[in-house]
C-alpha cells in the first residue's frame, strides 16, 4: 500500500486560504465573520512583524491566540459598557460560580491549563475548594473563597458574571434562577478556537481540557504532563460546547 505523502509544511498562505473558507456550524455568520476578521488581521499582524507560520500555528494550537484576542473583545465591550461593571454582583469571596454541579467545569485550552497547573501545584497537600463544597473548584481557598490561581484563571472564569449573588446559590444548589451568564465576548472565545482548529487540521491539533479535572490533578501534585492528560477532552468536545453554548443564547 502506498505510504501517505508527508502533510506540507504550515504556511501564511495556507493558513490565510484555510482561513478564508472555514465555517463553525454551531454558530451563525456574524459570529464567524467576526472571528475570522480576529484571527486574518492576526495573521497580518505576526506575518508583517516576521514571526515564523510555524510559531503562529503553535500559538493558535495552545489557544492563546484565542483568549489574546477574546481578551481585547472583552476590554472593548467593557469600556463601552459602564453598566456591566457598575450592575455586577460579583465580589471577592463570592464564589458560588465555583461550584460545578454538571459537566466537568468548563473547557478549557493548553495555554490556560498549563498556566493553572503553575499556579495550583505548588500548593498541592493543602486544603482545596472541597473542603467548602464537594463540587467546588480544587483551585479554591475554602477558607476565603477566592480563586488560588486568579491571574491564571481561564477564559470561562473570567466571563462568567451576576447581576444576583443570590441566584448564583440558587442555581449552586440546582436551581434556574436568572440574572447570571457570559459576557459577550465569550462567544467569539469558542468561535476563535474552533475556526483556529479548522485552520490547522492536519498540521497541530488544538486540544481542550476540562477545567475540573485539571485543577484536581494540579492540587493533587500531578505533574503539568499528567495533568493534561488526565484533563484531556475527546476531540468533539470543543463542538459540543459550541453547540451548548449556540443552544442557550
Ligand atoms: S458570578 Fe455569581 S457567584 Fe460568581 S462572583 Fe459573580 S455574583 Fe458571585
Ligand atoms: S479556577 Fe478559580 S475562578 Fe475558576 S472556577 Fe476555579 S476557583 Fe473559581
Amino acid at each position: 500500500m502506498p505510504s501517505k505523502p508527508p502533510a506540507a509544511p504550515v504556511s501564511f498562505r495556507l493558513l490565510n486560504a484555510r482561513l478564508a473558507r472555514a465555517t463553525i456550524p454551531a454558530f451563525g455568520y456574524g459570529v464567524t465573520a467576526r472571528a475570522r476578521a480576529l484571527l486574518a488581521g492576526y495573521l497580518a499582524r505576526a506575518e508583517q512583524a516576521g514571526q515564523t507560520p510555524e510559531a503562529v500555528a503553535d500559538t493558535l494550537a495552545s489557544g492563546a491566540t484565542a483568549r489574546a484576542l477574546a481578551d481585547e473583545v472583552t476590554a472593548e465591550i467593557t469600556a463601552a459598557s459602564p453598566a456591566l461593571t457598575r450592575d455586577i454582583a460579583c465580589r471577592s469571596g463570592c464564589a458560588w460560580c465555583c461550584i460545578f454541579l454538571e459537566g466537568d467545569g468548563g473547557l478549557i485550552t493548553e495555554a490556560e491549563a498549563l498556566g493553572l497547573h503553575a499556579a495550583l501545584s505548588a500548593l498541592a497537600g493543602q486544603p482545596d475548594g472541597g473542603s467548602w463544597h464537594p463540587n467546588a473548584c480544587a483551585a479554591l481557598d475554602p477558607a476565603t473563597r477566592n480563586c488560588r490561581a486568579y491571574d491564571a484563571r481561564p477564559m470561562i472564569c473570567r466571563s462568567f458574571i451576576s447581576t444576583d449573588a443570590d441566584a448564583c446559590r440558587e442555581n449552586a444548589e440546582g436551581g434556574d434562577a436568572e440574572g447570571s451568564g457570559t459576557i459577550g465576548s465569550h462567544i467569539d472565545y469558542l468561535a476563535l478556537l474552533a475556526l483556529s482548529r479548522e485552520i490547522l487540521r492536519g498540521r497541530r491539533n488544538l486540544a481542550t481540557y476540562s477545567l475540573d479535572r485539571l485543577a484536581c490533578a494540579a492540587t493533587a501534585g500531578a505533574t503539568a504532563e499528567a495533568a493534561l492528560a488526565t484533563a484531556r477532552h475527546a476531540p468533539r468536545e470543543l463542538r459540543l460546547t459550541c453547540e451548548d453554548f449556540a443552544d442557550s443564547i
